[in-house]
């Protein structure tokens, strides 16, 4: 059994997809089943919300919405160009596609109705991206012609029946005793390819939630690890885990190995390429993740596992994040004085501003 998992830049347009299912299906011939979980289409997420925004504010967004649909259904249709086997239907994709566009205008017609827009309402639209392009790559798997065609058919899963988690809208907490449960009952004695929608999931009386922004990652890790997989796959759009950020650091370069611990570091601060709760469920089942780039799936990838690299003399990385602000309070009234910090931190949490790094100097000048 392999998990894959691709991210939104890997999933962009039909030609991006193609190149997804060829990936995939290259797995088939060491595999009787593979699980590949994907995103939305780059961008949808962004779009889905500002949609819902718009709609709050009571203004018009049918010409958002119409691009929105209109991108789907070309990728759907250029898809459809390369359609070899007779047996699948475009119109079916079509109209799943056609329906779920539907459901979503009829929910923000509800939005710009009340004029409010709750963070569980919110779930519920952003999930239309996630459900919308795990439906054109399942459609996409089925349309090659192949001689083991019962093995590389493709079925459409919505992770909301099988990921169940707490009510915290947006950044939802997995009960991963029920959720394990059911990943394990659900994919026993399953064959074939199956298409997860990833960053989705669902509270337990059944309402849709999310696992936070980048969580189809997090998707691919828990249940990865429920089915004791040997490999956790992340196809993303960059060789692996970089020395540096590649876009302001020319010199970095992608790490072929770096433990949990450094890649949660490095994660946490800055390096978009995996979503930090992804490491946790591997690291518990003490499974590798795999980081490789859909354009060039010959590079190595970084690997993320329990070893420390050993070969390795000199620090992992340096990840960095971008509009940070940097505060210096110096006096000589500060020195030996006491409760001083006390008055600058609660200054700057009663403005709900969050510090992420604190010194200070031990003359206690500054
Ligand atoms: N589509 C979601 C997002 O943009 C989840 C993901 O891409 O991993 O945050
Ligand atoms: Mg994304």
């Amino acid at each position: 059994m392999k998990i894959l998992k691709f991210g939104g830049s890997s999933v962009a347009d039909s030609e991006k997809i193609l190149n997804v299912v060829k990936i995939a299906k290259q797995k088939m011939l060491e595999t009787k089943t593979a699980i590949v979980v994907v995103s939305a289409l780059s961008g949808t997420t962004d779009e889905l919300i500002n949609l819902a925004n718009t709609a709050k504010s009571g203004k018009d967004y049918s010409v958002s919405l119409n691009n929105l649909k209109d991108r789907h259904i070309l990728c759907l249709k250029e898809i459809s160009l390369y359609n070899l086997n007779s047996n699948s239907n475009l119109k079916d994709t079509e109209n799943i596609v056609a329906s779920l566009f539907n459901d979503l205008s009829q929910k923000l017609n509800g939005i710009k109705l009340l004029k409010e827009v709750s963070s569980k309402t919110l779930d519920t639209i952003v999930s239309f991206g996630e459900i919308l392009s795990s439906n054109i790559i399942t459609f996409a798997f089925n349309i090659s012609k192949s001689d083991n065609s019962e093995n590389t058919s493709a079925t459409f899963i919505d992770a909301r029946n099988l990921i169940i988690t707490d009510q915290s809208y947006g950044n939802a907490k997995v009960n991963f005793e029920i959720t394990e449960k059911n990943i394990n009952k659900f994919f026993e004695n399953k064959f074939g390819i199956y298409v997860v929608t990833g960053f989705i999931a669902s509270s337990e009386d059944g309402e849709t939630t999310t696992l936070g922004r980048g969580g189809s990652d997090y998707t691919a890790s828990i249940i990865g690890s429920a089915l004791n997989v040997s490999e956790i796959e992340i196809w993303t759009d960059v060789s692996g885990l970089y020395t540096a950020d590649p876009s302001i650091v020319k010199k970095a370069f992608p790490q072929n190995h770096v433990s949990y611990a450094e890649a949660m570091e490095l994660s946490h601060f800055g390096a978009k390429v995996i979503y930090p709760p992804t490491i946790l469920p591997a690291l518990n089942k003490d499974i590798p993740i795999i980081i490789k780039n859909t354009y060039q799936p010959e590079a190595q990838g970084t690997i993320i596992s329990k070893q420390i690299n050993k070969e390795r003399k000199t620090i992992c990385g340096i990840s960095s994040i971008k509009s940070i602000s940097f505060l210096r309070l110096e006096g000589g009234g500060m020195v030996g004085i006491a409760g001083i910090s006390k008055r600058l931190f609660s200054a700057l949490a009663d403005k709900k501003i969050n510090v992420i790094l604190i010194t200070q100097a031990s003359s206690e000048h500054t």
